[in-house]
């Protein structure tokens, strides 16, 4: 078993596909472990993007991170990092797979409307950036 911080972007949540998005996950054998619906500061936003500080989209996408509510899970299940980013797609959504919510769903390579954790040492960090111990089920 192995845990994985999700994110609907703001660009998700406004498009009304919450639903359709976890629906996908849990066909897929992931499991919700932890949700909730939050509005991150830009520093909030900062912190959790800390890795790409310096790089030239930086304050544009914490700026789109802090625009607007976002959806924050834990996903559950055998090899839950690499089979999130599997259903996501690329980060570059032309480059995306058919079929997943990337190719079906973003509108640039910013707006990709959603996060997935890279590697087990992020999802850590990430998953407690959001969660207590005890909100996760
Ligand atoms: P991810 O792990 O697939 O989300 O991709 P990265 O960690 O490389 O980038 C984090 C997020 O920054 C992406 O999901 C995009 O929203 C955004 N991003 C990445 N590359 C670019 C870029 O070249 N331009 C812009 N505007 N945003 C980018």
């Amino acid at each position: 078993m192995e845990r994985t911080l999700s994110i609907i972007k703001p660009d998700g949540v406004k498009k009304n596909i919450t639903g359709e998005i976890i629906r996908r996950f849990e066909t897929a054998g992931l499991r919700v472990a932890a949700i909730k619906k939050a509005h991150m500061t830009k520093a909030v936003a900062e912190g959790f993007y800390a890795v790409h500080k310096g790089k030239f989209f930086y304050d544009e996408l914490t700026d789109f991170m802090s625009e607007g509510p976002v959806v924050l899970m834990v996903l559950e299940g055998n090899d839950a990092i690499a089979l999130n980013r599997k259903l996501m797609g690329a980060t570059n959504f032309k480059e995306a797979d058919p079929g997943t919510i990337r190719a079906d769903f973003a509108t640039s390579i910013q707006f990709n409307v959603v996060h997935g954790s890279d590697a087990p040492d992020t999802a850590k960090f990430e998953i407690s950036y959001f969660f207590a111990e005890t909100e996760i089920f």
